[in-house]
């Protein structure tokens, strides 16, 4: 640690604490400890040496698992619980599956319950497992919020 990370001044090598602040070596995040340039809050590294400056990132709220779990089993068809876990691609997929169903069932090629069923099912699958605890976390890895948190 060469720069105290909360006032930015040089420090002696192995130095317990900053002499000008007092913050203790390794504390604080607004300026590098490497390069003692000022940082943007909350930035995980240096913009000005990209090295890593300890920060945490704010915590993100985590989502529902009881509202993914009904977006999945109400609107499952259209991806809304894949979009509100952040699972684009899969949304994605889910809304052109449900258009390629209804096509079918337009053209007559499918009759309209096969459609629901083609349609719905693989959201209410996830919308199931979401609720039994088979799917536990969003797209980022970030377990969801029990109904009693
Ligand atoms: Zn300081
Ligand atoms: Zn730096």
């Amino acid at each position: 640690m060469k720069y105290c990370k909360n006032c930015g001044r040089m420090l002696e090598e192995g130095a317990a604490g900053c002499p000008v602040c007092g913050c203790p070596a390794g504390m604080g995040a607004a300026y590098c400890g490497a390069c003692g340039e000022k940082q943007i809050a909350g930035s995980a590294f240096c913009v000005h040496c990209g090295a890593p400056t300890g920060a945490v990132p704010a915590p993100r709220r985590a989502r529902s698992r009881y509202a993914a779990a009904a977006f999945g089993i109400v609107t499952g068809a259209y991806g809304v619980h894949s979009f509100y876990l952040g699972n684009i691609g899969i949304g994605i997929a889910q809304i052109a599956i449900t258009l390629l169903a209804y096509g079918l069932v337009i053209f007559g090629l499918l009759p309209a319950f096969a459609g629901l069923m083609l349609s719905g099912l693989w959201g209410f699958i996830d919308g199931v497992r979401i609720l039994v605890g088979d799917i536990k976390t969003d797209a980022a890895g970030l377990p969801l919020r029990q109904w009693n948190e």
